[in-house]
């Protein structure tokens, strides 16, 4: 059901960038970084990218896995497998004669720098890259979106089956382990991150916890939440309401926050500004007079991270391109009256966007 990653192709691609980021080999520290380019889905491992080979180093719990995930995604590589001596010789001998050694600034601690500059690579310069494995990421391809999909079906598909709870007078808590509970049977490997369930004031800090709070009716209730398929992260919000709601304002916040996200999504275009995006939803909202209350950014790329590039935001200088895929996630936050927000991962493509999250966005639940 899913499509095929072309796992094996990536390793290309990436050395591409070598030349730009002033490096002859990378060792790889960040284990999402890894599992993009290799499989590789443990939770200990280095790979180390030379010019014409590729060497992955692991402990004696991955033996196994790693042969097969790597051999699974079509990749050829020499390992080194055994304790942290054992590595760091495969690693140093490797890297004997290599002039310039790409870390990941990102991943490397500044103890593990100073041990890689001193003993495992006393003769290279070590060069800081950033970003180069989550600029290829940014761009997904069929079986990455096939992914993510399917994690947004099964969240879509949870919200449908748990929703009726909330006429009941739920607790927060217990709402969101429904709805959690409901995504791991739908087929859901894990949750994609804590689900936000925030009732009435809750609503207004936008990543309350699940509280003991009962949701009651009239209250509006912020709904944040995924499923992780894969590896790969879905992300939806839903404001609803419990019934219909209690006061005027959080009917006018639900729709200008509904409008503002609407605009978001239409201006998503590839070759469009990320921070066009951001300025859509946010003069939407600025123009009901809430500009001080659109408190965060409008969205970010998702992917193996819940949060990673692009990041869409009024400070951003990314472009969309085609196959990156995004959230448009407006909010609107008033201490007196709770929280709305409402976001979709979509797909941005040549001509616009494929939205991936399709629950219904009506705001009355009854
Ligand atoms: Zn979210
Ligand atoms: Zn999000």
């Amino acid at each position: 059901m899913l499509s095929p990653m072309d796992v094996a192709g990536r390793l290309a691609r990436l050395r591409a960038y070598f030349d730009a980021a002033g490096c002859d080999a990378l060792l790889l520290t960040n284990l999402t970084n890894i599992r993009y380019l290799t499989g590789f889905t443990g939770s200990a491992a280095l790979a180390f990218v030379l010019p014409d080979e590729l060497l992955f180093v692991t402990d004696g719990r991955y033996q196994l896995q790693s042969a097969d995930q790597l051999g699974a995604a079509g990749l050829e590589a020499r390992f080194a497998i055994g304790g942290l001596t054992v590595q760091q010789e495969a690693i140093a001998a490797a890297g004997k004669g290599i002039a310039r050694i790409g870390l990941e600034a990102g991943s490397v601690t500044w103890a593990r720098q100073r041990a890689m500059a001193s003993d495992w690579f006393p003769e290279a310069e070590l060069v800081p890259t950033e970003g180069l494995v989550e600029t290829l990421r940014r761009v997904k391809d069929a079986g990455e979106i096939s992914r993510i999909s399917e994690a947004a079906r099964i969240a879509d598909a949870a919200l449908a089956e748990v929703a009726p709870l909330l006429l009941d007078g739920t607790t927060e808590a217990d709402f969101a382990l429904a709805l959690d509970f409901a995504m791991r049977r739908l087929g859901a490997a894990d949750v994609s991150f804590e689900s936000i369930v925030a009732g009435g004031p809750n609503g207004a800090k936008p990543h309350a916890r699940p509280s003991s709070r009962v949701i009651g009716p009239g209250e509006l209730v912020v709904l944040d939440f995924g499923a992780l398929v894969d590896g790969y992260h879905s992300d939806m919000t839903r404001t609803l309401s419990v019934g219909e709601p209690a006061t005027p304002d959080l009917v006018r916040m639900w729709d200008v926050v509904a409008e503002s996200q609407r605009a978001g999504v239409a201006a998503v275009r590839a070759g469009v500004a990320c921070s066009d995006i951001d300025a859509a939803c946010r003069e939407v909202i600025a123009a009901a007079g809430w500009a001080d209350a659109f408190i965060h950014g409008t969205g970010h790329g998702v992917g193996l991270d819940i949060h990673e590039a692009p990041a869409v935001g009024a400070t951003s200088t990314d472009t969309l391109e085609a196959g990156h895929v995004v959230t448009v996630e407006p909010g609107v936050y008033l201490p007196e009256h709770g929280g709305v927000r409402i976001e979709d991962t979509v797909v941005v493509t040549e001509t616009g966007c494929e939205l991936l999250t399709h629950a219904p966005k009506e705001l009355v639940l009854q």
